[in-house]
């Protein structure tokens, strides 16, 4: 079911679904009929927000395979909250993975501005 739908896809004991759902408070500054942006609880910038589809994809590769136009949803979500919040230029990171640093099995897109960011050195 796409959250075009009446119910988003979700799984159980999921953080991200739940501040979806509204159970978990979060600060919301953004959202649409696919996606919900919320500030990160820790932040690592004076920009950092999180954008989360509604319905439940557990990394971006998952998403991009199963629902590519949602993916597009979510990045246009991210570049609404830049351009509203900063400059609109922003870093969007996707952690995929554990060894990446994922810690949630929620997709979700660090949106990341409001400061000079440094380049990234592989
Ligand atoms: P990851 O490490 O999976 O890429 O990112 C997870 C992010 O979720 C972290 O930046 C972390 O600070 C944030 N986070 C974890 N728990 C919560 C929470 O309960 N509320 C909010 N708003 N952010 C959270």
């Amino acid at each position: 079911m796409s959250s075009n739908e009446s119910a988003p896809l979700t799984a159980p004991d999921c953080l991200f679904c739940r501040i979806v759902a509204g159970a978990v408070p979060a600060t919301v500054v953004a959202q649409s009929s696919a996606a919900v942006a919320f500030r990160d609880i820790d932040p690592q910038a004076p920009l950092h927000v999180l954008v989360v589809p509604r319905d439940h994809h557990a990394d971006v590769a998952q998403l991009a395979a199963a629902d590519p136009a949602l993916l597009a949803q979510v990045v246009s979500l991210a570049e609404q909250v830049a351009s509203d919040e900063s400059s609109g230029q922003f870093r969007l990171v996707f952690n995929t993975g554990p060894s990446a640093g994922q810690s949630v099995f929620h997709v979700h897109a660090h949106v990341l501005g409001g400061v000079e960011l440094g380049r990234i050195n592989a």
